[in-house]
């Protein structure tokens, strides 16, 4: 990709209301742009990120089994009114009237949509279990939307639903999912810690949230030093200092960004929405079902949270939106640009690469390329009329002057 044709709106200035570092940066970089409060544009560089989080997920929630399908953003009252939730969920639930002044509202989670889905089909343990997800924008009038992405009033959501005949089959469900959920993180880069919780609006059985530790995280979480022990401090009494419950070592607390929770919602919404299968003894009962949501534009943020500096970002290799940044010093005359082209196209056999193709200075291409955080750069300047190129591998700092038949090569081991 030609990066003049990519649209990277890169700012010198974040905006004013930016308070936390990812979200400066996130503007400056050129990733997202406000539309109104809590509400994004995700640029081409983000949008890419994206779709390489989503790409992640889906491999990790297919292999194990699990279907997609997507279900539609605006749904109607009497679905909420049949599960309590019209009257429960209060001002976060964006309600609109259509032409006939009839109530719909903008999904700000699916629990009733898919609990109707299912339960026309899955009337028998037959044909059972299910694990059906979605990844979606979601819609939350958040009483204080903040931080960019961190906490929006539409943002995307992955959602996951499962639905069982036993107690064991859920639990089997849980486990995979906790672990699906692992990987995913570890694959964006990200580093969480497992956080057990209380169930709060969602009601059912065990609860677990996916943190990443970071001081601009709105939870508090209490967690042993010597352990896996993690909850959150909602739901504990605990303080930094006191005993572990587990294993007697040391509490400490910090804070952490919720990207991910997963629930035993057990049979809150089929017993209220009459979601009933005919069991292995032929009589009738609610499935068990589990819900299981992961942020991926709290995601992204967190991403940019924990792997940039004041002055840009470095993406994980998994997520970046591209492989390479070929930067060429000067991009005037006919003969250097297609050389340089030529190295761009034989680079792109193998990587996506984005090549500066903008008529700017160097020092102008060169803030730009550590604001974007691409992983690998090559600079192509003075030494490039003797065939050689400058490599840097940002994750480690190390520059190196390489001739061009060794490129390849020299790309190769960075993996
Ligand atoms: P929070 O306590 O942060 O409001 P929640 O408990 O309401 O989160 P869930 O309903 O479990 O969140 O949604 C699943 C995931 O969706 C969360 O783990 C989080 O990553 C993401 N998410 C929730 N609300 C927002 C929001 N307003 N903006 C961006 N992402 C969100
Ligand atoms: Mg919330």
């Amino acid at each position: 990709m030609k990066q003049r044709l990519l649209f990277v709106p890169t700012l010198k200035e974040a905006p004013k209301d930016a308070e936390v570092k990812s979200h400066k940066l996130m503007a400056r970089a050129g990733l997202i742009k406000q539309t109104a409060s809590g509400i994004y544009t995700y640029l081409p560089l983000a949008h890419r990120v994206i779709r390489n989080i989503e790409k992640i997920i889906r491999e990790e929630l297919d292999s194990r089994g699990c279907s997609e399908l997507l279900m539609p953003a605006l749904q109607p009252r009497d679905l909420w009114e049949s599960s309590g939730r019209w009257s429960e969920y209060g001002p976060e639930l964006m309600r609109l009237k259509d032409r006939k002044d009839r109530d719909f509202c903008l999904g700000p989670t699916h629990e009733e949509v898919i609990t109707d889905i299912v339960r026309d089909y899955a009337n028998s343990y037959k044909k059972l279990p299910l694990a059906l997800y979605q990844i979606q924008t979601k819609f939350r009038d958040e009483m204080r939307p903040r931080f960019g992405l961190m906490r929006g009033r539409e943002f995307i959501m992955k959602d996951l639903y499962t639905f069982s005949e036993s107690a064991e089959d859920l639990d089997y469900w849980y486990k995979l999912m906790k672990a699906a959920y692992t990987r995913i993180f570890e694959r964006t880069g990200l580093a969480t810690r497992i956080v057990s919780s209380d169930v709060g609006q969602i009601g059912g059985d065990e609860a677990d949230e996916f943190m990443v530790m970071s001081e601009v995280g709105e939870d508090t979480i209490t967690y042993c030093q010597s352990c896996a022990y993690a909850t959150n401090q909602e739901f504990s009494k605990l303080a930094t200092g006191d005993p572990c419950p587990l294993c007697g070592g040391t509490i400490a607390t910090a804070k952490g960004i919720e990207v991910g929770n997963i629930f035993k919602l057990g049979t809150k919404y089929s017993n209220s929405m009459k979601a009933l299968f005919t069991n292995r003894e032929g009589t009738l009962e609610p499935i068990i079902m589990g819900c299981y949501g992961l942020g991926i534009s709290r995601t992204l943020m967190a991403i940019v949270e924990q792997h940039s500096t004041e002055t840009g970002l470095l993406w994980p290799d998994e997520v970046s939106p591209f492989d390479i940044h070929l930067v060429p010093v000067s991009y005037k005359n006919d003969a250097l640009i297609n050389k340089v082209e030529n190295l761009y196209d034989l680079l792109s056999e193998s990587y996506d690469v984005l090549l500066d193709d903008r008529d700017e200075r160097a020092g102008v291409k060169f803030k730009d390329a550590d604001l974007i955080g691409i992983p690998i750069r090559i600079i192509i300047g003075k030494d490039f009329e003797n065939g050689q190129v400058e490599v840097i591998n940002r994750k480690d700092d190390v520059k190196k002057i390489v001739p061009l038949e060794g490129l390849l090569e020299t790309l190769k081991s960075f993996n």
